[in-house]
């Protein structure tokens, strides 16, 4: 009998490992991916966990520690650079690794690229299905049909909005936009982040590998006619949020003006009743989004590694394959998911009373972890 063919739309963390899974189960995956070639947005992420033993059985282990960055620690400044307070952010010799997501995409493609196809440079513009498969249409290419189409294009899936509706029913803001660019000038510590907060804003100089990052993180009610991909607008929307911020910040300012390759998005949630609907399904940030609050480079490895071996398990009926798919991993989902706010709380506070609590705190524990445990904790 023929190898099953799916189609995977994105080729971002999710797309590529699902590639690889679904190859070696005998599937024949399709990624197509709407960027030119693999994307440069280099925000460090991260790989722990179940996600780092996925990475280990699939030999990636060594590569993923080489390009790994050298963070051991978050340190809080105040106005005139004096630090406020401390968390260590390494695990202590253990498995996790942060790496930028560059890195990771491009480990992921290299592992998956010889046993899938890959098309770059166009997307999903249609999808009709039926009980025998789906027929797509491309934006560029021509119309195909597959066993089945998986959506791993992230935060703004099109194939979320083609086959389970609009964006605004599934897509939460957190009340905070996350802005990144590459920064200009040698990083002050190559293991440590530094973080900048005044109330309701936080500015990060992350020192990555070769380049350091900026990442501006700042609390704003979601803008009505924002638009992911107006730089423009982004610029503008900075300048408002950070006028008459201390620390570097003009300085940083100054470096977004010019700035060619700023990214801004709003933080949101993804949240959706099912995952499957009929042979299309989603993982990944089209699925389940934490954006940068909550591990969502692992959940997308260890959400398609699941996905994969549930259809390895029962090629035959993907229905099945989706339920169990879904029931495992909203298990680790789930957690992450209720873990945002407070994540958000600790990292940006929105008072001058709330960062004195949160710059207090770190020196008592390490902050991010004991949020995240107490998430978890309250979650199980
Ligand atoms: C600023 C920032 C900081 C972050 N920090 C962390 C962190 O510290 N730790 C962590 O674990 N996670 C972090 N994350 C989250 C992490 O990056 C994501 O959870 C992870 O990349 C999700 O992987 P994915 O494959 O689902 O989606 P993505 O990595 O977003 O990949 C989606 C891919 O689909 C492509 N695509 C989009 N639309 C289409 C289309 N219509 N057709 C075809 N292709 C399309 C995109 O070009 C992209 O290549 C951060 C995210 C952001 C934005």
């Amino acid at each position: 009998m023929a190898a099953k063919t799916v189609l995977i739309s994105g080729a971002g963390v999710a797309g590529p490992t699902l590639a690889y899974w679904l190859a070696r189960a005998g599937y024949r995956p399709t990624v197509v991916e709407r960027a030119a070639g693999l994307r440069s947005s280099g925000s460090p992420v991260d790989v722990r966990g179940p996600a780092a033993e996925v990475m280990r059985k699939m030999g990636l282990t060594e590569r993923v520690r080489e390009a790994a960055t050298e963070v051991a620690s978050l340190r809080f400044v105040n106005d005139r650079g004096k630090r406020v307070g401390r968390v260590a952010m390494s695990d202590g010799g253990g498995t996790d690794v942060e790496l930028t997501r560059t890195d990771l995409a491009r480990i992921l493609y290299d592992a998956s690229a010889e046993d899938a196809e890959y098309v770059f440079h166009d997307s999903v513009i249609g999808i009709e299905q039926d009980a025998g498969g789906v027929d797509v249409t491309f934006d560029r290419g021509a119309p195909r049909r597959f066993d089945l189409v998986v959506g791993t294009d992230g935060l703004h899936s099109g194939v979320r909005r083609l086959a389970f509706g609009p964006e605004r029913e599934f897509v939460e803001h957190m009340g905070v936009y996350v802005a990144t660019m590459p920064f200009d000038g040698p990083v002050p510590h190559r293991s440590e982040i530094v973080m900048y907060n005044s109330p309701g804003r936080a500015v990060a100089v992350h020192p990555s590998r070769e380049h350091g990052i900026v990442a501006f993180m700042f609390r704003h009610a979601a803008v009505p006619d924002f638009d992911y991909r107006n730089a423009e607008q982004h610029k503008r929307l900075l300048e408002t949020a950070y006028a008459g911020a201390g620390w570097r910040v003009p300085e940083l300012l100054e470096q977004v003006r010019t700035a060619d390759d700023l990214y801004l998005d709003s933080v949101s949630r993804v949240r959706l009743p099912s995952w499957a609907s009929g042979r299309v399904v989603l993982a990944g940030d089209a699925a389940s989004c934490v954006s940068l609050f909550g591990d969502g480079s692992t959940l997308a490895i260890a959400g398609a590694h699941t996905l994969a071996t549930e259809l390895a398990a029962t090629p035959e009926d993907p229905a099945s394959a989706f339920r169990r798919y879904e029931a495992t991993h909203r298990k680790l989902v789930n957690p992450r998911q209720r873990n945002v706010p407070m994540a958000a709380a600790m990292l940006i506070p929105a008072t001058r009373a709330g960062m004195a609590v949160r710059n207090f705190g770190t020196r008592l524990v390490p902050l991010v972890n004991a949020a995240q445990k107490l998430a978890l904790a309250k979650s199980a």
